[in-house]
């Protein structure tokens, strides 16, 4: 090939008449051309050019084609009943200009990713079309371009061609995904049929600016004891959840959805490399508990290309972004980010990008960061929207100081963390409370369980301590006696079972009873129905009680006394 000659190659149906060429040639200017014809008949009429990696295609075949694509997406059945109108209507629709794009070649396919030679001026992060609708995103720039394919890529083979599409990856957004379960590219996967949205989001969106956002000062109550006293979450807040296997990750997150129910807040479970079962079950509990009426489930599931348990979190905060930006609270849960970590490694190994600590590629800690930035609280100008994000990180052994684990820390606003010894030891939700925190989260506790929450969290590390090194003494004397008592009844009050919120005024009659001392007598298997209990005799005695919580404010001194005279009252009563 001669350099200074641009390569122009047209087909078409027939053979063109010496007179047709000696015009295309005229017209193209032969001097700077080298130019090749060739007849294909597969194109059955009209003619198809291709200048470098670009076509113009005018051929009979591309506009059939493009019909088919427009019909393949008629899924209604009233629809198909009148096939002619719909065909007419679908062939007016078609726009007849020359259809210009371009064009690369598949040069090789790894698992889940290819490299394709020929897109010159292709984009990062833009989408391409392979054929059957295989669709990929380009993530390396260079002379061969590396892609990642998302979908079923067992029939791509080499030569295959790749057309651009100029678009950013993007997902579908906006309410008609509110309650649906979708895959990472916002398709249903529900069976429930097509999902009519009429915006997309690109699914790499920059986090809103620091002059846009605003601190957190509204609560997002979860409902379980332990976390609303101890390590509150207030609403555009990035709370970790991390521990084993099996410690009650994904129950808190769970339990947090549930909670949200009539609180005006959207919820978006984001499911990545889990079995299929799991999100199943996960599915059956929110439909079960009503939380599928404010709750969109984004599923990459264990057996998905790994592209698409790649970008599912990406896609699950785009459909979080456009809630946010209109002014509305969501709250989005990430399970997990360790195997979307473990997702990165593979990809980036197999497009050969070179490997640093625990084999993670360099720019490991950016997948978390610029995903967990993009929850925020929004100023009033912005409309005040907020994304809170409960990212799950799953442990080895509980080794919170590994890589995964320090990044997603650093990154988060405070950790939850669970171990396995107190969820064996049946200490459940098995949340260590000396290594949980919540850096922001306190500006938004409502004001009496601030008050209610100080004594709790100081009586239950005396206990640990003390309790720690008693086991060696055998004489204790009376006040740690009293002291490991008090501490037993407290970790009593803060497990809950799952499914069973506990509304912010419940929660904090039952923390003053049990960090007051009220029930220091009450045998400790007697303390669930304790509380269950003290909680109705409060509501019944004191009508005005859950109003006054509620307002945010803490409570009058008047009242906390109301209240502690009637938790005596009852505990007086009470017949152990
Ligand atoms: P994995 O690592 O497999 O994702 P996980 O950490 O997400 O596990 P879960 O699936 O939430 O853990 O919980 C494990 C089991 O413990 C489940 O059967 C769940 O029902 C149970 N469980 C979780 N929390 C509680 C609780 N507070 N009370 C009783 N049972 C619970
Ligand atoms: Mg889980």
């Amino acid at each position: 090939m001669s350099s200074d000659k641009l390569n122009i190659r047209i087909s078409s149906s027939r053979e063109l008449s010496d007179e047709q060429k000696a015009k295309l040639e005229s017209m193209l200017g032969e001097k700077l051309i080298r130019c090749r014809q060739e007849t294909d008949p597969d194109s059955i009429g009209g003619m198809r050019m291709k200048v470098g990696d670009t076509v113009y295609d005018l051929t009979i075949r591309h506009f059939i084609d493009r019909f088919a694509s427009k019909e393949k997406n008629r899924t209604d059945v009233d629809a198909a009943l009148s096939v002619t109108e719909d065909i007419k209507k679908n062939i007016q629709s078609i726009d007849t200009d020359i259809d210009v794009y371009e064009i690369g070649h598949v040069v090789s396919v790894g698992d889940g990713i290819c490299k394709v030679a020929g897109l010159a001026d292709v984009m990062a992060g833009e989408m391409l079309e392979f054929e059957g609708n295989l669709r990929g995103m380009v993530m390396d720039l260079g002379e061969e371009v590396g892609v990642i394919l998302l979908g079923d890529y067992h029939k791509l083979q080499e030569g295959d061609v790749a057309r651009r599409t100029r678009e950013i990856m993007s997902v579908p957004v906006g309410d008609a995904l509110i309650g649906r379960v979708v895959d990472a590219l916002g398709r249903p996967i529900d069976g429930k049929g097509p999902i009519h949205t009429t915006e997309t989001r690109a699914i790499e969106s920059p986090a809103p600016s620091v002059l846009h956002r605003k601190g957190v000062s509204v609560p997002l109550q979860t409902g379980i004891k332990a976390i609303d006293a101890l390590v509150p979450i207030g609403r555009g807040q990035r709370e970790l959840i991390i521990g084993d296997r099996q410690t009650g990750k994904t129950a808190i997150a769970l339990d947090a959805i549930i909670n949200q129910k009539g609180q005006n807040c959207i919820c978006i479970y984001v499911a990545i490399g889990q079995k299929e079962s799991t999100v199943v079950d996960v599915l059956d509990k929110l439909k079960e508990h009503g939380a599928m009426d404010y709750t969109i489930v984004v599923s990459a599931a264990a057996a998905d290309p790994a592209p698409m348990l790649y970008i599912a979190p990406y896609s699950g905060v785009s459909m979080a972004e456009y809630f946010m930006y209109k002014g509305k609270d969501v709250l989005i849960v990430y399970d997990d980010l360790s195997k979307q970590a473990v997702t990165y490694r593979e990809i980036s190994l197999l497009l050969q990008r070179p490997p640093g600590r625990e084999a993670y590629p360099g720019d490991i800690f950016y997948l978390h960061s610029r995903l967990l930035e993009r929850a925020a609280r929004l100023s009033d100008d912005m409309g005040g929207g907020s994304i809170t994000a409960l990212p799950i990180i799953e442990t080895q052994a509980g080794d919170i100081s590994a890589y995964i684990p320090t990044n997603v820390i650093s990154i988060t606003d405070g950790q939850i963390f669970l171990e396995s010894d107190l969820f064996h030891a049946g200490t459940r939700p098995a949340i260590n409370v000396g290594l949980s925190v919540s850096r922001v989260g306190g500006d938004a506790q409502m004001g009496a369980m601030k008050q209610v929450a100080g004594l709790l969290r100081m009586n239950l590390a005396q206990y640990r301590e003390l309790a720690a090194f008693s086991q060696f003494g055998s004489d204790l004397d009376k006040a740690t006696l009293a002291t490991l008592n008090r501490g037993r009844h407290m970790s009593e009050v803060i497990k809950q079972g799952q499914f069973e919120p506990v509304s912010v005024p419940d929660q904090v009659v039952q923390i003053v009873a049990a960090s007051e001392g009220f029930t220091d007598d009450v045998p400790i298997e007697k303390m669930q129905d304790f509380e269950s209990r003290v909680v109705d005799y409060v509501k019944m005695n004191f009508p005005e009680y859950e109003a006054e919580v509620m307002t945010g404010k803490k409570l009058s001194k008047e009242s906390m006394e109301k209240l502690r005279s009637l938790i005596k009252e009852f505990r007086d009563s009470y017949d152990a």
